[in-house]
């Protein structure tokens, strides 16, 4: 009865495929639909029109598999009009594979259609994409799917409880397929009335969950936490890469909802959290997050040490976070050194009581901080730099602006020297060395400044700035605390 359902019920990619597959093929389409009684229609609602062939590619995704769709594609169909061949998951295609197909969509025979269907359309090669026609299908809401699915309980006779229901939602994050599988899984491990608790035990807890763990832990600085989750889901023997970019998608989901206050594909407990995540951080903090980890994210294609580096690149990310707010600390002890104004705070811990702070205005307190620190040789930088910078994220340069965060320029003559903490990575060096990029840059260096400049990217110049700035943190033994303001 369930697994009947489920083909009525199922309405994704991939029953869109297969009517689109008998719409062309339809010998009396109405308005576009397949009429689904024809020769051709009957044929392929029972399956047996050799001509569309379906090719789940999660588990043929060599590049043999491809290979073999080569050779085929040269026959004209049997029956049909057109050969179809829907990929299902196509983002699981090997790169040599990815490779193969290319060749096909180049140059395809008349009598060929390809569907390629896939969630994770950001993993598919652009040489592919730019090849496509492309529909975005959108996630059924949690509601729609606790409608339906109650509907299927209601015929089927099976008990559930409300809340089990919502949390087969969650799991199945809008496809209504995955939620119905879950519910047969639940169906077949127990007797009686299915509870929340039930599915936990069976299905584990919702992914969203565990990203939000990890996310949290990394803006709370906490790499241990993060850490301990990510090791747990690679005992499970979770995908790596898919876990990545399910974070990478978090971060990117808690930044829009910094800007625009309002996220679509979440519940109201998932948006409250992610609230009070952004609500922790920063939108500069989140975009640099974002872009070291999709950096991180391709560096791992590449590497026999997936593992590894993943770890390495959280615990490194929540180290960055950590000096980010060092750094932000720094910037604000300066300003205050500056205007000669200092207030600092004296942290007094009474036992059995709570922590408090008591404020304090000092006259002026004479800090032992070499001069050549704190007066970074005025007027060598250029201090409209971040002027430019501000107005690369104003003006929707997001790239631009990521790469260029935490640079300072130099001018020299009529050259503007923009250096960089480190090296400048690869990925950086493209999108910045592009002519477009240049001009759009030195085009906002002379409305700001008035003058014009050359580009030149400067790398590996080490600033001992904030480390000098730290150690002087330290030396001043008298506990500070910046006041926010
Ligand atoms: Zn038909």
């Amino acid at each position: 009865m369930l697994t009947y359902l489920m083909e009525e019920e199922e309405h994704g990619k991939t029953s869109a495929a297969k009517i689109l597959a008998r719409a062309i093929n339809c010998l009396n389409p109405k308005d576009g639909e397949p009429c689904n009684e024809c020769e051709i229609c009957k044929a392929m609602l029972e399956g047996n029109l050799t001509d569309v062939v379906e090719m789940d590619a999660a588990s043929n995704n060599s590049v043999e598999d491809i290979r073999s769709i080569r050779e085929e594609v040269n026959f004209l169909p049997t029956l049909a009009k057109y050969r179809v061949y829907i990929i299902d998951e196509v983002h699981m295609l090997s790169t040599g594979a990815f490779n193969a197909l290319l060749k096909t969509l180049e140059e395809p025979p008349e009598h060929v259609k390809f569907i390629l269907a896939t969630t994770e359309p950001q993993k598919l090669p652009a040489t592919i994409l730019s090849r496509c026609q492309r529909f975005d299908f959108k996630k059924i809401s949690n509601e729609n799917i606790v409608k339906r699915l109650k509907i299927i309980c209601e015929n089927s006779n099976i008990e559930i409880s409300e809340d089990a229901l919502k949390l087969i939602a969650t799991l199945s994050e809008g496809a209504m397929r995955d939620s119905i599988s879950i519910l047969e899984r639940c169906v077949q491990d127990s007797s009686g009335k299915i509870e929340e608790e039930k599915i936990r035990e069976l299905v584990g807890i919702p992914k969203i969950e565990n990203i939000h763990k990890i996310v949290e832990s990394i803006i709370n600085k906490n790499a241990n936490d993060a850490l301990m989750v990510i090791n747990n889901l690679i005992e499970e023997g979770k995908d790596l890469n898919n876990l990545l970019w399910e974070i990478i998608k978090y971060l990117r989901d808690i930044l829009l909802f910094k800007t625009t206050n309002k996220l679509e594909i979440y519940n109201e407990e998932e948006i409250e959290k992610i609230k009070q995540l952004s609500e922790k951080t920063t939108q500069e903090a989140l975009l640099k997050l974002i872009y070291n980890l999709s950096e991180l994210e391709n560096n791992m294609k590449w590497s026999s040490q997936k593992t590894i580096m993943f770890q390495a690149g959280i615990i490194k990310n929540t180290i960055e976070i950590q000096n980010d707010n060092l750094e932000q600390r720094v910037e604000k002890l300066e300003k205050q050194i500056q205007s000669g104004n200092i207030v600092y705070t004296k942290k007094e811990i009474k036992q059995g009581k709570e922590e408090k702070t008591i404020k304090r205005e000092e006259p002026k307190v004479e800090m032992r901080v070499p001069k050549e620190v704190i007066q970074t040789k005025p007027g060598e930088y250029a201090n409209y730099w971040n002027e430019v910078i501000n107005k690369l994220k104003t003006s929707g340069k997001i790239v631009l602006y990521t790469n260029l965060l935490n640079t300072k320029a130099k001018p020299d003559n009529d050259v503007l020297q923009v250096e960089f903490k480190n090296k400048i990575t690869a990925f950086a060096k493209t999108v910045l060395s592009k002519p477009d990029s240049i001009s759009e840059i030195e085009n906002l260096v002379k409305s700001v400044s008035g003058k014009d400049f050359r580009i030149k990217y400067v790398e590996n110049v080490v600033h001992d700035t904030i480390k000098a700035q730290e150690q002087n943190i330290n030396n001043l033994d008298i506990p500070i605390n910046i006041i926010e303001d």
